[in-house]
């Protein structure tokens, strides 16, 4: 299985997952069509499968067009049943889905909305966090609570620390500033983030990064506690 990693409006990553064998492929929350229309038909790529992480419109922006277009099935979580249009394939936690070479265990993670899953592919130990886990920050909590958010973090940090980490959003930079201003003394942080601006120097995309870096160097990750969490959140939410 082979990653695309497909750049979307402002600062949005999409993920092509293609099947190598036959170009056979799923496409991780389209925030647009158009970026990820334009890799398909210059690679000739068969679009089988739209996942989305969550329902809003920058993971979900390109659904229709591409559906309507490849006859793409779209698979989300049961709970954004309501909320996101024309799903085939409902999903609901702790569920293993397999077609194919695609397989992942879906991992409920409420907090920045309560219908938000990750895709965890244990065969090549890959993580899709959506607005979850960023590199180095963790998303808005938007409908649960900050125990929603810190209990599905709790379920990420258990992964094999190998597990590479495909976030949805590049905002690695902003967070590191964060992390570094509450985190002193940190030399896996620091360590980070000259790997982090050495990419970004070289136009290059910060993800993928792996459960062992955020376990080190994510501030959110690093919480003791759900108060110790809940503080960060309000920080950060106010920086
Ligand atoms: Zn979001
Ligand atoms: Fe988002």
């Amino acid at each position: 299985m082979k990653i695309e990693i497909i750049k979307c409006l402002e600062d949005n990553f999409s993920y092509l997952l293609i099947n190598e064998k036959n170009s056979d492929a799923c496409v991780v929350d389209p925030g647009e069509a158009k970026p990820v229309l334009k890799f398909i038909e210059e690679n000739k790529i068969n679009l089988k499968y739209i996942l989305n992480t969550h329902h809003h419109g920058d993971h979900i922006g390109g659904n229709n067009t591409l559906k309507n277009k490849f006859s793409a099935k779209i698979l989300a979580s049961e709970n954004d049943r309501e909320r996101i249009p024309e799903i085939d394939i409902f999903l609901s936690d702790g569920q293993v889905w397999k077609d194919d070479i695609f397989e992942f265990k879906v991992i409920s993670v409420p907090g920045h909305t309560m219908g938000h899953i990750c895709f965890y592919f244990f065969n090549e130990k890959i993580v899709f966090t959506g607005d979850t886990l960023f590199s180095l920050g963790c998303g808005r909590v938007f409908e649960g609570s900050n125990k929603d958010m810190f209990n599905s973090l709790t379920k990420l940090k258990s992964l094999p620390p190998v597990t590479k980490v495909y976030f949805g959003h590049e905002y690695t930079l902003n967070n590191s500033i964060f992390c570094s201003k509450f985190d002193e003394n940190n030399s896996e942080l620091d360590r980070k983030i000259i790997d982090i601006k050495k990419k970004l120097n070289n136009g290059l995309p910060t993800v993928p990064s792996s459960i062992k870096d955020e376990l080190d160097c994510n501030i959110f990750l690093r919480a003791k506690n759900l108060k110790e969490f809940s503080k960060l959140r309000d920080l950060k939410d106010n920086f």
